[in-house]
């Protein structure tokens, strides 16, 4: 039968920062000496240290056009010498990477049109089969019950339809892969956008910021708002000097999350 899915967000993997190296690099690469951040995390960190590298301005000694250094917060700087200066590229450095599973084929449509600084690595259609399909219970239809049961008939259908074609070519028995994979990828027509699957996502954090933006916006399709929403909330928690000028206002009971200051 046909499950309800409620789309999940998880932090599989982000930036480290690599303590030696870094420590090197300002020492007897750029000639710092004794530099620290209270950076919160290796994103903010790298962010800090990539913004600093462009001015030289760890201290007054490495650049005399120079009079004040050392007085900002990590946070600080990333919010004024970054964001609000727009220096966005410095926010490519640092990425993150999510798996959102339980999403539909609509959902992962839309994601992938964001291009610049994204990765992506979707379950494939050719490859496995479509015959346990959760769908996504937009809540303008939950709201509507005849509406709502006949989305569960529609995939009921199309789980019946990818049962008979299974059946009809005897796919469980066959022994020719690469025919399994054709009849595979053929059986998956029938089965429409709304099933669910799941997409591993990375994204740098000016590419992030642009797209939580774009997505959570009010004239989003629910679903993505739903999981930008999720994303911008794990950021914030992890990245604060990211992602801490958001404005968030709520939208349909989903958060709306707009950066005044897109860069
Ligand atoms: C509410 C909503 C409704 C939408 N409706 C439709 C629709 O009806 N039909 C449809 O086809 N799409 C639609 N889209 C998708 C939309 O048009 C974009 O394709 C999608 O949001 C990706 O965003 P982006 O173009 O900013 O790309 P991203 O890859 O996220 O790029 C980020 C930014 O980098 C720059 N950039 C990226 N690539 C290039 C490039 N090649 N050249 C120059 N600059 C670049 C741009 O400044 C861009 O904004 C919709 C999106 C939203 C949020």
């Amino acid at each position: 039968m046909p499950r309800i899915v409620i789309p999940k967000v998880f932090v599989l993997a982000e930036t480290m920062v690599v303590s030696a190296g870094l420590g090197a690099f300002l020492q007897s690469g750029l000639g710092v000496e004794g530099w620290e951040s209270d950076a919160e995390s290796p994103a903010e960190l790298l962010t800090e240290v990539a913004g600093k590298s462009c001015y030289l301005s760890f201290d007054k000694s490495l650049n005399k056009n120079l009079t004040r250094t050392g007085t900002r917060t990590n946070h600080e700087y990333i919010q004024e010498q970054i964001i609000k200066m727009r220096h966005g590229s410095v926010l490519e450095h640092a990425t993150v990477t999510f798996a959102f599973v339980d999403v539909s084929r609509v959902f992962t449509h839309e994601l992938v049109r964001h291009r610049a600084g994204t990765a992506f690595s979707q379950v494939s259609g050719r490859y496995v089969r479509s015959d346990d399909i959760g769908y996504f219970l937009p809540k303008v239809i939950a709201d509507r019950p005849e509406a709502a049961g006949i989305f569960e008939e529609a995939f009921k259908t199309m789980e019946d339809w990818a049962a008979d074609l299974a059946r009809s070519v005897d796919i469980d028995n066959m022994k020719d892969f690469s025919l399994k994979k054709t009849l595979t990828s053929a059986f998956r027509r029938l089965i429409g956008n709304g099933q669910s699957n799941h997409i591993i996502f990375t994204a740098n954090h000016r590419a992030l910021r642009h797209i939580i933006h774009m997505r959570t916006s009010r004239g989003a399709e629910e679903e993505i708002r739903h999981v930008f929403a999720e994303v911008y909330r794990l950021c914030l928690a992890r990245y604060p000097a990211i992602y801490s000028d958001a404005l968030v206002t709520l939208v349909g009971g989903i958060n709306e999350v707009s950066f005044a200051g897109h860069v």
